[in-house]
């Protein structure tokens, strides 16, 4: 496996596969990698001749300084998982690789897309994610790039930035890969007491809940119970909303949207962690 950690040698990389002709399947992720992580870099194995990893604590896309330094960082432990799994290449900038005129985020407009449940509670955070991940695209000219539904809205709001921009790329998006639990793996699970693992496992089941609520009761009814519920646990509940797929805005009655997820953002012990689960 390549492993990169500046922009120059990368490029001739890049440059070696557009000669071949041959296609670039991209990755990006924040390190901490876990088998959520690695699904996206098996499907891209699969779908093109050459994959590549980026590992990169994006610092823009924080709004919050403890949750930024807390962040779970293992380059060699990433390397090593990365290699295991096939994958052809790494890349490891310096937040002045990624970022040479200062860490400062550009402004993009997603048509409303940015401004419900995340870009609403972590402000800038989309603004963080496009400019990191355009510039990624930018550099790297992928043919394909993997997203996870784990972050719906991030998804979503990549869609919107490639026909934005005109990339060339095709965005695939991935199932949530889940503990057995039905916790949803994210890197910050690392950072979960036993107890607050058990107590977070209950978001699935609470999400699955709903799924069968709808048949029963309205929008706001179903919400209403899903509060409960959260209540019942030791999570702090941020938010839980019923949106639309498309522009992921609230819906008040289920015939409204033919696609319909709900999504949910908690704290357990002061850690942030978000879910959904396609509801119709
Ligand atoms: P992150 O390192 O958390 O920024 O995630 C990098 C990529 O992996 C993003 O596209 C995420 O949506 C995806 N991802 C993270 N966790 C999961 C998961 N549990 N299942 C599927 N994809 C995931």
């Amino acid at each position: 496996m390549q492993i990169f950690t500046e922009r120059r040698s990368l490029d001739l990389w890049v440059a070696q596969i557009k000669t071949e002709r041959k296609s670039l399947g991209f990755v990006p992720t924040m390190g901490a990698l876990h088998a959520g992580h690695i699904s996206l870099i098996q499907a891209s194995r699969a779908q093109n001749d050459y994959t590549i990893c980026s590992v990169f604590v994006n610092p823009t896309q924080f709004d919050n300084a403890e949750d930024l330094e807390k962040y779970p960082r293992n380059m060699q432990e990433d390397t090593k998982i990365l290699k295991d799994a096939g994958c052809d290449a790494v890349f490891f900038p310096s937040v002045t690789d990624m970022y040479p005129e200062g860490a400062k985020s550009e402004k993009f407009n997603f048509r409303g897309i940015e401004k419900q449940m995340e870009g609403r509670y972590r402000k800038g955070h989309f603004d963080g994610v496009a400019t990191i991940v355009s510039r990624f695209f930018e550099i790297i000219l992928p043919d394909r790039a993997y997203f996870g539904q784990k972050d719906f809205q991030q998804l979503r709001i990549i869609q919107e930035l490639v026909v934005q921009r005109g990339y060339p790329i095709e965005i695939v998006p991935m199932p949530i890969f889940r503990e057995k639990s039905g916790l949803a793996m994210s890197s910050r699970n690392a950072r979960l007491s036993e107890k607050y693992l058990k107590e977070a496992s209950k978001i699935f089941k609470i999400l699955n809940m709903i799924k069968d609520w709808r048949n029963q009761y309205s929008v706001t009814e179903t919400i209403h119970l899903a509060e409960d519920q959260f209540r019942n646990t030791d999570l702090k509940l941020e938010y839980l909303i019923l949106a639309d797929e498309k522009k992921l805005k609230p819906i008040q009655s289920w015939d409204e949207a033919s696609d319909i997820r709900a999504f949910v953002a908690v704290f357990a012990d002061n850690i942030r962690l978000i879910d959904n689960l396609k509801i119709i």
